[in-house]
C-alpha cells in the first residue's frame, strides 16, 4: 500500500490535504498521530519510513498503559507532507471529516540512535510484522510495539512496553492539537457549513467517553426503572453562589433509557410514556449512545408556555408543540454518574447532547434565584427548582439538595367524591378531597371552582366506573349537598391560599386531573421551614 493508493483515493482539487511532492529527507525520523472525525472516529499513528508515513488506523487511540493492547488497521502510506495536516477534509472525497495533529514528533528504533541505522532496523521490523519504536512526541512517549496478528494482512496491535513513560492515567482526555491548540470540533467550527450535524454528535459523543469526567465514573451496566429524585418544597426563591436555578416544568416527569435504536420513556408511577408522545420516543430513537436522562416531557403554548391541558390530551389530539427538557444525565456509555457533583453531569449532558426541535436541554442560571423566580413568575411559569451543584444524584428520594419554589400554592389531592350538580351547571358541583393517613381516606376539602364546561364533562366521565355505594373516608366529610362517592383513585390538582387550622384547604381552585400521580403517592406538601443563601440549612 504505497503512495499510489493514497493518490488514486483522493480528488486533490476538492480537498486541502497534501499532494504527493518530491521527497524530502529529513536528519531525523518523525511520527504524527491524527485524530480523524471520519464515518467513526479514529486515531491515525504514522511513522516515517522510505520517505513516506506509513499508517494505521486505530478506532480507539493509543494507550500509555502496557497491559492494554490496541487493534491498529494497517491502511495506504501517506505523503511525508502530511505530518502537517490539518482540517477538514469535505463531504463526499475519501475520509470526509475534520483532522487534528493529536501528536507529533521524531522517532527511532529502540536498540540505536544512529538514524540510518535505526530506519534499517525500523524498515525490517515492519516487513517482519514485528516492529518496536520510541516515541518523543508531547503526549506518547517511550517504547511502542506494532504486531502484525496472523489472520489477515491489515490487523496489526499497538502496544506500550514497560518503561518509565507507562501509566494507566488516559492519554487521550488530551484532546487539542499540538499544533494549534484546538479540538476536532474547534477544527470542525471553523468550516461548519461543511460539517453534518450528526458528524459533530459523534465527536461531542466520543470526546465525552474520553474525557477524565467520565473515566472517573464506575463502571456499571445500565440501569432501569431509576426512580426520580426529588425536591423538598420551600417558602421562598433565595440567591447562593452553590445553586443552580431552573425553571419547573409543568409537564410529566419522565426519565429516558436509551440504547441505541431502543428506548423507555417512563413516568414517576411507572407508566411507559412512548407511545403516548411518538415524537420525543423518535427523537430519543435517533440518539447514538446509551444514556439515562431525567426530564419533563411538556407541551407548549406559541409563547413557550407549558400547557398542562394540552399534553393531558396530547395522545388524542396531537395539538400543541411538544418538548421534552432534559435536565440530568445520570448514566452514560456504561458508566453510573449518579455520584458525580450535578454541574459535572451537566457538563458531560451538554457535551453529549445537543439540543433539538423536540429533545432541549433544559438551561439554568447559577446563583441567582430571587431574580430568576420574579422572572419565571412574570411569564406565568409554576416555579423554579433550585439544585445544588455539588449535589449528587438520590433516585426515588426527597432530597434537601433540590429545592423547588411554587409561583402559587398547589397541592395534589385523592377524589374520593363529587356532589350534585346545582343551580345552572351540568355533571357535577364540587369534587370531596381528601389524601391517605396509611390506609385511611382523611378529608382535605372541597372543590367547586376552577372547571371548565369540558372539565366538567371529562372528569365526570372519569368518574363514573368508580363510583361505590359506601364512603371511602375515615370521617365523612361535610359537603354541600349529597355526596356521591367514588373509589378513591384519580388524583387531581389544586391551587389554594393554605391550610386551616384543622388541615382543610382554603380557597381551593382546580388546576387538572394528574393521570400521572397514584393516589397512595399523594401526601401533604408543606414548605420546610425558611432555607436561604446566608445560613447552611439549604446545603
Ligand atoms: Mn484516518
Amino acid at each position: 500500500m504505497n503512495l499510489k493508493d493514497y493518490a488514486s483515493k483522493r480528488k486533490f482539487e476538492k480537498t486541502p490535504e497534501p499532494e504527493p511532492g518530491p521527497e524530502p529527507r529529513k536528519d531525523r525520523l518523525v511520527f504524527v498521530v491524527h485524530k480523524h472525525a471520519a464515518s467513526r472516529l479514529h486515531y491515525d499513528l504514522r511513522l516515517e519510513m522510505e520517505g513516506v508515513l506509513k499508517s494505521w488506523a486505530v478506532p480507539k487511540g493509543p494507550s500509555l498503559d502496557p497491559s492494554v493492547k490496541r487493534m491498529a488497521v494497517h491502511v495506504e502510506d501517506h505523503p511525508l507532507e502530511y505530518r502537517d495536516f490539518e482540517g477538514v477534509i469535505p463531504e463526499g472525497n475519501y475520509g470526509a471529516g475534520s483532522v487534528i495533529i493529536w501528536d507529533r514528533g521524531v522517532y527511532r528504533h529502540p536498540s540505536t540512535i544512529d538514524e540510518e541505522e535505526s530506519e534499517r532496523l525500523l524498515l525490517e521490523g515492519f516487513r517482519k510484522g514485528d516492529l518496536k519504536f520510541v516515541l518523543a512526541g508531547r503526549k506518547l512517549r517511550g517504547e511502542f510495539a506494532l504486531v502484525k496478528m496472523a489472520r489477515d494482512a491489515k490487523t496489526w496491535l499497538l502496544l506500550k512496553k514497560k518503561d518509565r513513560y507507562a501509566t494507566a492515567d488516559p492519554v487521550l482526555t488530551e484532546n487539542r492539537s499540538v499544533q494549534s491548540q484546538k479540538t476536532l470540533l474547534d477544527v470542525s467550527a471553523d468550516d461548519r457549513e461543511e460539517l453534518p450535524a450528526e458528524t459533530e454528535n459523534r465527536i461531542r459523543v466520543r470526546e465525552a467517553m474520553e474525557s477524565a469526567l467520565y473515566l472517573q465514573a464506575p463502571e456499571q451496566s445500565m440501569p432501569a426503572g431509576i426512580q426520580p429524585m426529588l425536591a423538598t418544597l420551600t417558602r421562598e426563591p433565595f440567591d447562593h453562589p452553590d445553586w443552580l436555578f431552573e425553571v419547573k416544568w409543568d409537564g410529566y416527569r419522565a426519565i429516558a433509557e436509551v440504547r441505541e435504536g431502543a428506548i423507555a420513556l417512563s413516568s414517576r408511577n411507572g407508566l411507559s410514556l412512548e407511545r403516548k408522545f411518538p415524537p420525543v420516543a423518535e427523537a430519543l430513537r435517533k440518539l447514538r449512545f446509551d444514556a439515562v436522562l431525567d426530564g419533563e416531557v411538556v407541551v407548549v403554548d406559541d409563547q413557550g408556555r407549558p400547557d398542562f391541558q394540552a399534553l393531558q390530551h396530547y395522545t388524542g389530539t396531537g395539538k400543541g408543540r411538544l418538548l421534552y427538557y432534559v435536565f440530568d444525565l445520570l448514566h452514560f456509555a456504561g458508566r453510573d454518574l449518579t455520584g458525580l457533583p450535578l454541574r459535572r453531569r451537566k457538563e458531560l449532558l451538554k457535551q453529549i447532547l445537543a439540543s433539538g426541535p423536540t429533545i432541549r436541554v433544559s438551561d439554568h442560571v447559577a446563583g441567582e434565584g430571587k431574580l430568576f423566580f420574579q422572572v419565571v413568575k412574570e411569564k406565568g411559569l409554576e416555579g423554579i427548582v433550585a439544585k445544588h451543584r455539588e449535589s449528587t444524584y438520590e433516585p426515588g428520594r426527597r432530597s434537601r439538595q433540590w429545592l423547588k419554589v411554587k409561583t402559587q400554592l398547589t397541592q395534589e389531592a385523592v377524589i374520593g367524591g363529587f356532589t350534585e350538580p346545582g343551580g345552572g351547571r351540568n355533571f357535577f358541583g364540587s369534587l370531596v378531597l381528601g389524601m391517605f393517613e396509611g390506609d385511611t381516606l382523611v378529608p382535605v376539602g372541597s372543590v367547586g371552582s376552577g372547571f371548565s364546561e369540558k372539565d366538567l364533562q371529562h372528569i365526570r366521565e372519569r368518574l363514573e366506573p368508580f363510583i361505590i355505594r359506601e364512603s371511602p373516608f375515615g370521617t365523612d366529610p361535610e359537603t354541600a349537598g349529597r355526596a356521591i362517592w367514588v373509589r378513591p383513585e384519580l388524583v387531581c390538582e389544586v391551587a389554594f391560599s393554605g391550610w386551616t387550622s384543622d388541615a382543610v384547604m382554603r380557597h381551593p381552585v382546580f388546576l387538572r386531573l394528574r393521570e400521572d400521580k397514584q393516589a397512595l403517592d399523594v401526601r401533604k406538601e408543606e414548605p420546610m421551614e425558611q432555607t436561604g443563601g446566608s445560613s447552611g440549612t439549604a446545603g
